[in-house]
């Protein structure tokens, strides 16, 4: 793989971090910035973070839900905000990401190191998006605009974040430096948590297959992104963290949104399956500590046991759902022939 730099990206990060260790000191020195000021910065930092795990990764690159335009158009414009590329863009390295993870065609993967995976890897990303890989989300206009525009999108989306904070509480130079720089570094350093640190820090839950791992702590950090040994073993779901009391703001957001009417299509792994993948990554681990022969085999063969009648009841569920859409089927199949009726009946066909 070729290690030619990507400059526009390698000067940007590198170029806002210097920016920040020579100017926040200096504005520190000089001015306070108010309360209320540093909180809505923060609350820019949660809500661009949101607007990339709810929009860029569970809609675009995973497709786990569907969503009204209006919505697409706000996760968009913070997306924007967020400045980590087009969606398309982002899209097509999550894929990526998803497809080989841990080997040399992961863009972002750990093998390389905790901070290749944390920053470096984009310094090196000379690759061009792969059309087949994002096929779909070429096809929709507004994400096909936001990445033709990218640079303005995202200069466009950050100069009216800040004008309107330093609007607000007027003050347009403590908003420059807060709502725009100081949150983007927040930003971008959680977000990147996600690449690095939950592969890295946690538990596997659900599988060894990949490093990916689940932590509370890290899911704190990046809006719910934490269960990501669960998320790389059910990337369709549109759940990270499954549990009630998982912290995962993006799985509220969406099946708050579908209550309202403006999500449909919610993706869900079915509870038997992920209970069998919760018993069979848990059998395998004891069976590497267990010293016992006699235990081992007994682990192994209840475990054996259950998942054998998970799947049955899996499939049991599926058979329930087939009678559901026969019985459905029928009813639109009668209703077809009523209408056909009364078309006839009624003479409404023109000649
Ligand atoms: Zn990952
Ligand atoms: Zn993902």
């Amino acid at each position: 793989m070729s290690k030619k730099v990507c400059w526009p990206v390698f000067l940007y990060i590198s170029g806002y971090h210097l920016f920040l260790a020579i100017a926040l000191p200096i504005y520190l020195m000089n001015y306070t910035p108010s309360l209320g000021l540093v909180l809505t910065s923060l609350l820019l930092v949660f809500v661009s973070g949101m607007a990339i795990t709810t929009g860029y990764h569970r809609l675009y690159s995973h497709t786990c839900y569907k969503t009204h335009p209006i919505i697409e158009a706000i996760l968009l414009f913070f997306g924007s905000v967020a400045t980590q590329g087009s969606a398309l863009r982002w899209a097509n390295d999550h894929r990526l990401h998803h497809a080989f993870v841990d080997t040399d065609k992961d863009p972002y993967t750990v093998k390389k190191g905790m901070w290749h995976a944390h920053i470096l890897w984009m310094f090196f990303r000379t690759t061009p998006i792969d059309p087949k890989i994002v096929s779909d989300l070429s096809k929709n206009k507004m994400v096909a605009f936001q990445h033709k525009y990218y640079v303005w999108c995202m200069i466009g989306a950050n100069v009216l974040s800040f004008v309107a904070v330093g609007s607000f509480f007027k003050d347009y130079l403590g908003a420059f430096m807060f709502a725009w720089w100081v949150r983007l570094f927040l930003l971008h350093h959680t977000t990147w948590c996600i690449n690095s640190l939950a592969h890295y820090w946690g538990s596997q839950n659900y599988s060894k297959e990949h490093t990916a791992v689940d932590n509370y702590l890290i899911s704190l950090l990046t809006y719910g992104e934490g269960y990501h040994n669960y998320h790389h073993t059910f990337a369709y779901d549109y759940r990270n963290g499954i549990r009630w009391y998982h912290f995962d703001p993006a799985k509220w957001l969406i099946w708050t949104l579908n209550k309202l009417g403006l999500a449909h299509d919610l993706k869900r792994v079915n509870n038997y399956r992920i209970t069998r993948a919760l018993i069979l990554q848990h059998k395998e681990e004891l069976i590497q500590h267990l010293r016992d022969p006699f235990y081992s085999k007994k682990v192994s063969e209840i475990a054996e046991n259950l998942s054998q009648k998970l799947i049955q009841l899996q499939a049991m569920l599926d058979r329930a759902q087939i009678r559901t859409l026969k019985k459905s089927l029928k009813e639109d199949w009668r209703e077809w022939k009523r209408i056909l009726k009364t078309i006839q009946k009624e003479s409404l066909l023109q000649t």
